[in-house]
């Protein structure tokens, strides 16, 4: 259930209304968005919703009968816009680009890929310092002394954060550095993980499971926004099917779905949805034109010599042109 609190509602009668859902079996999450405030009662009981409506300081109540309904149009029509302060919004209106390597292996190669960004103004980079990797030798990631490193020097060029974070017990170490915690495919569902980003107040980028239906991304951004976090976006990286002439299917089916779907901005990740560097420029297009609100992708220095995913990542002058048609393919779609 969703209960709609009056505009500037006196502490008390907040406490008394979250006591009273307490009451009838439920658990109360404090909901603040940019439409409203609310609070979300979360439990199975069945009982008169009416008895809780009537409280004082309730100025609406819904019951939930859909999977999701925070992250959804019917909640909410307009679409959700992301500030990471600075003048970098994420949503419709802007075309976002985030972009970096797959780890983040030095000093160097922060600075290298910095200095591309910069050049090409783009606002955001992308960079793993906790890696999943398939294989437990493989590289796993320079953990929070690399992101360190990584917000001092993007922080000295006006550049923000996005990076990926695996379990709970490292946000709260991992906060103070990043603008936007990514949530890879592998934790997609990870509940508990998702509950914990409700509740930090810090832009989630969410991505779809490897396997991953169209439901179950939405079932769980829904579990961030439940926590009280609607800064969420949802990223489309490709699912596992039983093609292997690429490393994963992109969907771009979903790219529409999901923003008729939601109120949230859609992001588009072509070097794990192809896999491939020669074929990402061609999908990060086919993304602008499906209706991305942005794309994120793999660039490195020098791709053969990454620690990780070398095989997808474009060198800076792929990179380069591919930020050049993504640009004036978005001005064209902007232009129909
Ligand atoms: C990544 O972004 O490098 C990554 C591991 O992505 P995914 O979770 O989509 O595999
Ligand atoms: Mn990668």
């Amino acid at each position: 259930m969703i209960i709609q609190l009056q505009q500037g509602i006196p502490a008390e009668l907040k406490e008394n209304i979250l006591q009273q859902i307490k009451e009838v079996g439920f658990k109360g999450n404090e909901v603040q968005t940019q439409e409203g405030h609310y609070i979300v009662g979360i439990g199975k009981k069945d009982f008169d919703i009416r008895t809780i409506g009537q409280l004082p300081g309730v100025a609406d109540i819904h019951r939930v009968s859909d999977e999701y309904k925070l992250i959804s149009r019917k909640w909410k029509v307009e679409p959700t816009r992301i500030d990471l302060g600075d003048g970098v919004i994420i949503g419709e209106g802007q075309f976002s680009i985030m972009a970096g390597p797959c780890s983040i292996e030095s000093e160097k190669q922060i600075e290298l890929v910095v200095q591309h960004l910069v050049e090409n103004n783009v606002k955001i980079m992308r960079g793993g310092v906790f890696k999943p990797r398939s294989s437990p030798y493989a590289f796993r990631g320079l953990g929070l002394e690399g992101l360190q490193l990584f917000h001092r020097i993007c922080r000295e060029h006006g550049i923000k954060i996005i990076t990926e974070v695996m379990q709970v017990s490292q946000i709260e170490d991992m906060i103070d550095y990043v603008d936007v915690f990514q949530v890879g495919a592998r934790n997609s569902q990870n509940f508990n993980l998702l509950d914990a980003l409700g509740e930090a107040q810090k832009p989630v980028l969410l991505k779809r499971g490897i396997s991953g239906t169209i439901e179950e991304l939405l079932q769980a951004a829904e579990y961030i926004f439940s926590n009280g976090n609607e800064k969420i976006m949802l990223c489309e990286r490709g699912i596992r099917g039983y093609e292997n002439a690429y490393r994963n299917i992109l969907d771009l089916n979903a790219v529409p779905v999901l923003k008729a779907k939601t109120h949230l901005p859609v992001i588009v990740d072509p070097s794990h949805g192809i896999g491939l560097r020669d074929y990402v420029e061609e999908m990060s297009l086919a993304a602008v034109m499906a209706g991305a609100d942005g794309v994120i992708y793999e660039t490195h220095q020098k791709p053969e010599e990454a620690y990780s995913d070398g095989q997808q990542t474009l060198n800076f002058k792929e990179s380069e042109r591919m930020i050049r048609r993504m640009r004036q393919t978005y001005s064209l779609r902007e232009s129909f």
